[in-house]
C-alpha cells in the first residue's frame, strides 16, 4: 500500500531535517509521526497514539496544540533537541494538499521566545574552527545581534578556546570536523561541562565561502572594518556560524550587522579557573549568583546593562587610558547623588531596546512590543538632560550615541493603540483610530453596518417619495430593496430589478451592493490592513535597527557605570590611581567586598604592598580560618575591580597594570573531571609557571597541601623559588607550612606575614589583622578544639605534635633546601629584618603592642 501524499510530504521534510524533532503543522495542532513521535512523547509527557498512513501499521503519532508550542519546544530544547518547524504556508481548500515547508529550526543557541531566556544573560551560540595552525571561535547572540570572534594559536590554542566557551557559557557549539577530533576527549566535553560539539557543513567553513558570507551579511564590499582582514580562521568560524544561523533562522538577520574582533591582548587575562576561584559570577560551594561579585555588583536597572556586565566582569581592561575612560565616569555619577538616583529612576522604565531590536530583526516584534519601544525612546531626552553637565569623555560619547527618536517614537504612537496594547495581531485592534482613513471606514463600517443601511433606507424614501420602501436581506440576494406594487412606477431607473413578488418587487442599487459587499468582508479586510500597515512600520523599524542597537548599547554601558558608581558610593569604595605595569601595588586598608558585605563580623581591613624588587612574594602564615584566604582573594578583587574600571573597597589603592590573574586556591576536588585533588592542584600549578610574566598577579592558596607533608612543603617551596627569582610575578602565597617563612632572607623578593591571632587560656582569637613575620606555629590543635573536637582527643594530639616536631620536621628545615640561591644580603636575624621594615608612622598603638609582643615571643623561642 502506498503512502498517503500527506505522509510522503513529511518523510521528504524529515529526510531533510534528520537531526531535528519535525513539528508538522496540521491544523490546530502541530504533530510528530514515527520516532520524534515516540521520544517527544516522553520528554513532553504526552499521549502516544496513531495515525492512518497508507501503511499497513499505523504512524506513531503525538500532538500539542500550536498555540502552545512554546513552552513544549523549550522543554525539547533545554534537553538538547533541536526543533524544526513545518508550518501550513497556505489556506486548507478542497482542490489541493495544504502547502507546507519548514520555516524555523530552534535550538539551544537560537531560542528567541522571551518567556526562555534569562534576561540577564547572553544566550551564545558558538561556532569553533581548527585548521593546521591555527583556531578559532565566533559566537553570536541572534536575541541581541551581538557577533564576535577570536583567533588562538596553536600552542595554547585548544585549552583557551575551551576556556572560552565556557567563559561566554556557549549553550550550542558548532565546528568543522578537525575540531571535533582534536577536542572530543577533553575533560570539559566527555563529563558534559560543555554542550556537545556538532559538526557543521565543511562547505561553510571555506574561506572564501567564508567570507563572501560574511560581506553579504554586512552589506559591505570588505571585511578590512571588522579587522578581519588578516585573520582567515575567525572568517571560516564567523562565516560559517552565520550561514548556520541563516539556515536554522531562515530569515536575514538585519540585526547581526558587523563582528567584533577580540584579541587575546586587549583585556587582562582572566581563565575560568579564576572566575571560578574568586567567585566572580557564582559562589563555589553552591553555584549560586548570589554571594559572588557580580551580585554585589550588579546594581543595574536593564537586561541590556545586566548582560554587558556579565562580559565587562570577565573581560577586565588591559589599557590604561580605557580603565581610567571608565573610572572618570563612574567618578562623575559617585560624586552626584542627585544624579545617581535620577538616572536610575529613568533606567529602570526603560525596556530592553537589545533585545526588541532583535525581534525586529527576527520578525516577531508584536504591537505592544512596539508601543513599550516607543516609551522607552521617549526617556531618551530625560536621561540627556541629567547627565547635560557632565564633562567626562565616556558620558559624553555615551550622551552623543543617544539619538533622538521623538519622530518614530510619534508615529508609533499615532499608529499604535497605547492602552491594553494586542500581542498578537492575527485578530488586528491594534492600529489606532484615525491613523488610517481606510482602516476607520472599514471599522466604522463593521460596527454601524445597520445604521448606514438604515441611512440609505431614509434617504431612498425621501428622494423617491415611497413610504412603503424598505431595505431587506436574505441569504440569495444580499440587500435588496423592496417596494410595494402600487409605488412601482415611482421607482427610478437607476434600480436594479432582481425579483418580482406577488405584492412588491425587489430592487439592487450599485451603492447597497458596494455598501453590502463592505459589511461582509469588512472584518477581513481590516485586519488585513492592519497587518499591512503594521508590516509598513516593522519596515521602518528594520531600517533603523542599526542606530537602535547604538542606542542599545550606549545605554548598557550607562546602566553598567552607574551600577559601579552606586555600588562603590554605598559600600564607601575610592577610585584606584591606576598605574603602568611594573610599579608598584600598593593598597592601603582593602577590604573584601562581599565578605564585608555578608559576614556579621565587622571587617578588619589590611594593607598590601608588592612591588618587582624587594616585595615580589608575600609569604603569608596562619592558622585555619584566620582569615588567609580572604586577604589572597580581596587583592585580586580589588585588582580586578580596577581593571573593569569600578572603584575598590580600599581607602586609597595604586594598581599596575596586571596582565593576568593566576589563582590555585583551596584543594577543592575536581571528581566530575576524574582528577584528584593533587592533580589538578598540580595542573594548576604547571598553568602558572608556564604563562605567568613578572606583570602578573598569583594568588596560591596552600600549594602542596594535597599531598604528604614533605611532598607538599618541597613542591611549595621549589614553587616559590621558581616564581620569585625566575618570573618575579607579583605573589600572594598562603600556606599552613610555616617552615616556609624560612625563605625569607634566602629568596630574595620574599616576605613573611602572618594573620595575627592570640592566644587566650589555650584558646585562639582571631584579629584578622596581616601582619610582618611569620607565624610561630600553625595552631591547628586550637583550631580543631574550636570546631569542637574534644579536649582529650586536642590534648594527645599535643603530645604527639611536640614530639614529631622535635624530630622530622625541624630536620627538614635544615637540611632540605641545599641548593638555593642566595641572594647577596645582610646577614640579619627574623627579629632585625622585622624591625627594619617598620613603618612606625602607619601603626596604631594596639599595632604597635601586638608587634612588640610578638617580638618579645620570638626572642623568648
Ligand atoms: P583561612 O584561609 O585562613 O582559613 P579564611 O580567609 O577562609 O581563613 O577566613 C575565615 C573567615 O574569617 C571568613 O569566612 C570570614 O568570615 C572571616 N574573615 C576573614 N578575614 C576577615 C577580615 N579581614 N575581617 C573580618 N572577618 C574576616
Amino acid at each position: 500500500m502506498p503512502l498517503s501524499p500527506m505522509m510522503q510530504h513529511y518523510l521528504g521534510i524529515k529526510d531533510k531535517y534528520k537531526d531535528c524533532i519535525v513539528f508538522y503543522r496540521l491544523g490546530d495542532f502541530y504533530e510528530m509521526f514515527f520516532d520524534d513521535a515516540i521520544k517527544a512523547s516522553q520528554m513532553l509527557d504526552l499521549t502516544l497514539t496513531g495515525r492512518d498512513c497508507g501503511l499497513d501499521e499505523r504512524a506513531p503519532m503525538c500532538g500539542i496544540p500550536y498555540h502552545a508550542c512554546n513552552g513544549y519546544i523549550a522543554k525539547l530544547v533545554e534537553q538538547g533537541q533541536k526543533v524544526a518547524i513545518c508550518e501550513q504556508l497556505s489556506e486548507p481548500s478542497a482542490k489541493c494538499m495544504v502547502e507546507r515547508d519548514v520555516i524555523r529550526v530552534v535550538t539551544a543557541g537560537t531560542l528567541t521566545d522571551e518567556a526562555f531566556l534569562d534576561e540577564k544573560r547572553n544566550n551564545y551560540v558558538a561556532c569553533a574552527y581548527k585548521n593546521s595552525t591555527k583556531l578559532s571561535l565566533a559566537w553570536a547572540d541572534i536575541t541581541t545581534g551581538e557577533f564576535f570572534a577570536l583567533s588562538f594559536n596553536e600552542k595554547e590554542g585548544l585549552t583557551s578556546l575551551i576556556d572560552k566557551l565556557l567563559k561566554i557559557n556557549a549553550l550550542e557549539i558548532i565546528c568543522n570536523d578537525e575540531l571535533l577530533l582534536s577536542v572530543k576527549d577533553t575533560p570539559a566535553i566527555t563529563r558534559g561541562l560543555l554542550p556537545t560539539f556538532s559538526c557543521y557543513l565543511p562547505w561553510a567553513f571555506n574561506v572564501k565561502q567564508a567570507e563572501n558570507t560574511l560581506k553579504q551579511q554586512f552589506g559591505t564590499l570588505s571585511l578590512s572594518h571588522y579587522k578581519l582582514d588578516y585573520c582567515p580562521e575567525c572568517i571560516s568560524s564567523a562565516g560559517a556560524l552565520i550561514e548556520y544561523l541563516k539556515e536554522t533562522q531562515k530569515h536575514s538577520l538585519k540585526n547581526i550587522d558587523g563582528i567584533k574582533v577580540e584579541s587575546i591582548s586587549s583585556s587582562m587575562m582572566l581563565d575560568s579557573n579564576a572566575i571560578k576561584n574568586l567567585e566572580i559570577n557564582k559562589t563555589l560551594g553552591d553555584n549560586k549568583r548570589y554571594g559572588s561579585l557580580l551580585w554585589l555588583l550588579d546594581r543595574t536597572k536593564t537586561g541590556m546593562g545586566a548582560r554587558l556586565l556579565n562580559k565587562l566582569i570577565i573581560s577586565p581592561l588591559a589599557d590604561i587610558n580605557e580603565i581610567n575612560y571608565r573610572l572618570n565616569g563612574v567618578e562623575e555619577i559617585f560624586k552626584s547623588s542627585v544624579i545617581m538616583l535620577g538616572v536610575g529612576d529613568i533606567l529602570k522604565g526603560m525596556h530592553d531596546i537589545e533585545r526588541l531590536a532583535g525581534k525586529i530583526s527576527n520578525g516577531n516584534i508584536t504591537p505592544r512590543d512596539v508601543i513599550t519601544l516607543a516609551n522607552s525612546l521617549d526617556l531618551l531626552p530625560s536621561i540627556k538632560f541629567q547627565l547635560s553637565g557632565f564633562s567626562s569623555k565616556i558620558i559624553i560619547d555615551i550622551l552623543n550615541g543617544l539619538k533622538d527618536y521623538s519622530e518614530l517614537s510619534s508615529i508609533i504612537k499615532k499608529m499604535i493603540v497605547q492602552e491594553n496594547t494586542p500581542v498578537l495581531t492575527k485578530d488586528g485592534g491594534f492600529i489606532a483610530d484615525g491613523f488610517n482613513a481606510e482602516l476607520d471606514q472599514l471599522r466604522n463600517i463593521k460596527n454601524n453596518g445597520k445604521s448606514l443601511i438604515a441611512e440609505i433606507e431614509a434617504r431612498e424614501r425621501e428622494n423617491t417619495g415611497i413610504k412603503t420602501l424598505k431595505v431587506g436581506f436574505n441569504r440569495v440576494f444580499g440587500y435588496y430593496i423592496e417596494v410595494s406594487k402600487s409605488f412601482k412606477d415611482q421607482v427610478p431607473y437607476t434600480y436594479q430589478r432582481r425579483q418580482t413578488l406577488a405584492n412588491g418587487e425587489r430592487y439592487i442599487i450599485d451603492e447597497l451592493k458596494e455598501l453590502e459587499e463592505k459589511i461582509l468582508t469588512s472584518e477581513e479586510r481590516s485586519v488585513k490592513l492592519e497587518n499591512a500597515l503594521f508590516e509598513d512600520l516593522k519596515q521602518t523599524l528594520l531600517d533603523n535597527i542599526h542606530s537602535l542597537k547604538e542606542v542599545a548599547s550606549n545605554l548598557a554601558l550607562l546602566d553598567c557605570i552607574l551600577s559601579f558608581a552606586i555600588v562603590s558610593k554605598e559600600n564607601k569604595y575610592s577610585k584606584p590611581t591606576m598605574l603602568q605595569g611594573g610599579q608598584p601595588l600598593n593598597i592601603i586598608e582593602g577590604r573584601h567586598p562581599v565578605v564585608e558585605k555578608l559576614s556579621k563580623e565587622r571587617f578588619v581591613p589590611n594593607d598590601c604592598l608588592l612591588n618587582n624588587h624587594d616585595s615580589r612574594t608575600m609569604i603569608i602564615t596562619g592558622p585555619n580560618m584566620a582569615g588567609k584566604s580572604t586577604y589572597l582573594r580581596q587583592t585580586a578583587l580589588i585588582v580586578l575591580l580596577s581593571h573593569i574600571g569600578c572603584f575598590v573597597p580600599a581607602k586609597s589603592a595604586e594598581i599596575p597594570l596586571i596582565d593576568k590573574i593566576y589563582t590555585r586556591i583551596g584543594a577543592s576536588d575536581n571528581l566530575i573531571l576524574d582528577q584528584s585533588t593533587f592533580m589538578v592542584e598540580m595542573s594548576e600549578v604547571a598553568s602558572i609557571i608556564m604563562n605567568a610574566t613578572e606583570n602578573s598577579l598569583l594568588i596560591l592558596d596552600e600549594v602542596g597541601r594535597g599531598t604528604s607533608t614533605f611532598d607538599g612543603l618541597s613542591i611549595a617551596w621549589a614553587v616559590l623559588e621558581h616564581l620569585t627569582n625566575k618570573l618575579k610575578s607579583k605573589t600572594l602565597f598562603a600556606t599552613h607550612y610555616h617552615e616556609l617563612t624560612e625563605l625569607e632572607g634566602k629568596i630574595e623578593g620574599v616576605k613573611n606575614f602572618k594573620v595575627a591571632v592570640k592566644e587566650l587560656n589555650g584558646n585562639v582569637v582571631f584579629l584578622r589583622k596581616i601582619m610582618r613575620g611569620g607565624a610561630n606555629k600553625s595552631f591547628g590543635i586550637e583550631v580543631a578544639s574550636l570546631a569542637g573536637v574534644p579536649k582529650e582527643v586536642t590534648e594527645r594530639a599535643k603530645v604527639i605534635l611536640k614530639s614529631l616536631e622535635n624530630r622530622k620536621i625541624a630536620q627538614f628545615t635544615q637540611n632540605a633546601p641545599q641548593d638555593v640561591v642566595e641572594p647577596e644580603k645582610e646577614n640579619l636575624s627574623e627579629v632585625e629584618i622585622i624591625l627594619k621594615d617598620l613603618n612606625l608612622d602607619n601603626l596604631t598603638p594596639m599595632q604597635a603592642f601586638m608587634i612588640l609582643s610578638d617580638l618579645v615571643e620570638k626572642v623568648k623561642e
